[in-house]
């Protein structure tokens, strides 16, 4: 990894470019077709022109790959439990006005403590190292990160791991053909099914995504649909409606659909989270419809986001927040009492960190972070300054004084690692991550999943409400 000054100073040629006359360049990577005079940016605020040419600002600038799980990524019928890669970047095409993640996703609000310079060697490597076998391309959006993403997912390919691009998905066809070679899955992140909210709230438009999701259906790719209920806007029956009838009439009843919870952030903090039951409305009235798995995201404890079968009634693979165990699937995705197909498709067991009930405490300091509110995950990160590998342990409190046991994760000399600790047990409380005296680190609280934060708890202290994450938008103290 090597550092710029700023991470706008440097660009490399973009693909997917037309020229025009008198220097002008138009971009064909989303559905906006930005047409840009010498020096001037995309909406996106990560391609531009210099020269005559489309380039691309961001290639290889990232925020922290961070490890996590597939449940992260709103995937329920792949390989249950997988731990995954995640990739971010900065910019978007979109600019929703709930953003979760809006100090990355808008580029005037990045910030160079926050960029990260990444190779697609460097990604390949971290995630062989630390035997994950999945890459996910996320978080802000990877539709920006288009140069890199086709790179590094390639590579990844070669050397056999597995790519899952979770996206709003406002990008054009021919940009989903440039990717379909080296994914595995498409998580598509449908923001809503009306085309007035889609313009006002996302600064997008609905057509080109519901085109672009049917394209990759039809690549034959595994297709998961998620889509964000915002309080008293989109929870309702009508939406639910719509979104079954565009899955049944255009991709399959079997493609697995999540309605998802709402926390208030960005631009719109005047409203509550979502209430549940208005989740699991919409979740019945598409299961009445025809759809075969729909689920409920964003909430711990329920027992709407577990895979049952739609044969027997079978339990499947149990989920409880970000963390899930396969229990009644056979290696086919098939309930193994019946044998129905429950559409899960199956890599192998996954590969499990090595588990200690014990660690050596000479020289270690042990942090602690208790669940509170709506946080119950954690990303923690480390960074190895020591010129050997070190070790660092995490495990979970429970609330009877028992614990579970240390997953090791080994660093590299110079390696900066970051992982998430989910809550996983209704009874646990908290985590404790033991770690060599001396070696630079800090936690970071985690309000639901695709929420990747920028500001540490050491920065600023634990979240002082329990719906909205740090930083606030609006507070001067906290924006760069
Ligand atoms: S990616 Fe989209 S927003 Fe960015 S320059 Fe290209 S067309 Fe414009």
């Amino acid at each position: 990894m090597t550092t710029a000054v700023s991470w706008k100073d440097t660009y490399q040629q973009a693909r997917l470019e037309e020229i025009l006359p008198d220097g002008i360049v138009r971009c064909h990577l989303s559905p906006r077709n930005c047409t840009l005079k010498e020096g001037q940016h995309g909406f996106c605020g990560v391609r531009a022109n210099r020269s005559g040419r489309l380039v691309t600002l961001n290639y290889g600038k990232s925020v922290h790959a961070t490890e996590e799980t597939i449940e992260t990524e709103a995937v329920n019928h792949f390989s249950p439990g997988e731990r995954i890669l995640s990739m971010g970047n900065v910019g978007c095409m979109l600019n929703c006005s709930y953003c979760h993640n809006w100090k990355t996703s808008q580029a005037k609000f990045v910030s160079d403590k926050d960029v990260y310079y990444y190779t697609p060697e460097d990604v390949v490597n971290i995630a062989l190292r630390h035997n994950i076998r999945m890459i996910s391309w996320t978080y802000n959006d990877p539709v920006v990160w288009h140069e890199f993403v086709r790179d590094a997912s390639r590579l990844a390919k070669e050397k056999g791991l597995m790519n899952l691009y979770k996206s709003a998905f406002y990008i054009t066809p021919e940009a989903i053909d440039e990717l379909v070679p080296s994914m595995d899955i498409f998580s598509i992140s449908l923001k809503a099914i009306d085309a007035e909210y889609y313009r006002k709230v996302t600064k997008g438009t609905l057509e080109p995504v519901l085109e672009a999701t049917k394209h990759a259906y039809k690549s034959g790719r595994h297709i998961e649909i998620s889509n964000l209920m915002i309080t008293d806007m989109t929870d309702n029956e009508d939406t639910s409606r719509k979104v079954a009838d565009f899955v049944l009439k255009n991709l399959d009843p079997s493609v697995p659909v999540h309605f998802v919870r709402f926390h208030p952030d960005y631009r719109m903090r005047d409203t509550v989270r979502t209430p549940i039951p208005r989740l699991i409305r919409a979740r019945e009235i598409a299961m009445e419809m025809g759809l075969e798995h729909v689920y409920v995201g964003n909430v711990y404890d329920t027992p709407y986001s577990n895979t049952v079968c739609n044969g027997c009634g079978a339990m499947l693979v149990t989920r409880y927040g970000l963390n899930a165990k396969t229990v009644g699937l056979n290696d086919a995705g098939q309930c193994k009492k019946c044998g129905r197909d429950a559409h899960v498709k199956m890599r192998g067991v996954p590969p499990v960190r090595d588990a200690f009930k014990d660690i050596p405490r000479d020289g270690m300091q042990v942090k602690q972070f208790d669940w509170h509110g709506d946080v119950r995950s954690l990303h923690v990160q480390v960074k190895n300054t020591h010129s050997e590998t070190v070790k660092v342990y995490i495990r979970r409190r429970l609330n009877d004084g028992n614990h579970t046991d240390w997953l090791l994760h080994n660093l590299v000399p110079d390696e900066s690692y970051r992982t998430i600790v989910a809550k996983n047990f209704a009874n646990e409380i908290g985590c404790e991550i033991a770690l060599p005296n001396g070696l630079p680190n800090n936690l970071h609280e985690v309000f639901d999943r695709a929420h990747f934060p920028t500001v540490a708890v050491e920065e600023v202290g634990v979240a002082r409400n329990d719906i909205s994450p740090l930083p606030i938008y609006g507070r001067n103290v906290l924006q760069q």
